[in-house]
């Protein structure tokens, strides 16, 4: 695995990403994580820092209930942590005939196949950008074109939360991160 910033991996990578270095301290908003050790925190805890992507349905299905563990961007990130799967508003209709989304159970019935929502959790943990220079191993739902950011954890959601999407990585509100994680705690 690659730390492009050169910062060591460890307990702490997921609440202190590499994407979250900034030139002046922080705040320390929460003292009991400076008081408590890190390392028995979930990922998606209230202060912890989330990202989210935008996923075309029904790709974004593919990822929440699948087993699609990638997910093929256009441009790579330095980030690893936590990110909320969205399905965003537009579809990728050819993709619904796909014998490999076919094979992931695809079904435009289920909740979790909807548009416009939150319907999944898991941890960015890895970008590949070999994919250009050949079969990189990223496996059948890795498209030669794009990075793979590769996606572990995924835990889908028992319903989807509507929320407006963005293109590339973005930060959702709290209110958003928070849903998240009451639905996965209960
Ligand atoms: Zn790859």
């Amino acid at each position: 695995m690659t730390i492009p910033n050169g910062l060591p991996a460890g307990p702490g990578r997921h609440a202190y990403p590499a994407s979250a270095r900034r030139h002046a301290p922080a705040p320390a908003r929460s003292p009991a994580r400076t008081a408590a050790p890190d390392d028995a925190a979930r990922p998606a805890e209230p202060g912890a820092r989330v990202r989210a992507i935008s996923v075309q349905q029904p790709w974004a299905f593919a990822i929440a209930r699948g087993g699609k563990p990638v997910s093929n961007q256009p441009a790579p990130t330095a980030y690893r942590g936590p990110v909320l799967v969205h399905a965003s508003m537009r579809v990728d209709l050819k993709a619904c005939d796909s014998p490999l989304v076919r094979a992931a159970g695809w079904d435009p019935r289920d909740p979790l196949a909807t548009i416009g929502a939150v319907i999944a959790a898991a941890e960015l943990t890895d970008v590949c950008s070999a994919a250009a220079h050949g079969d990189c191993g990223c496996g059948p739902w890795a498209d030669p074109g794009a990075h793979h950011w590769r996606l572990g954890d995924v835990r889908p959601l028992p319903r989807p939360i509507v929320a407006l999407g963005r293109l590339g990585l973005w930060e959702p509100a709290p209110h958003l991160v928070a849903a998240v994680h009451a639905m996965l705690s209960v």
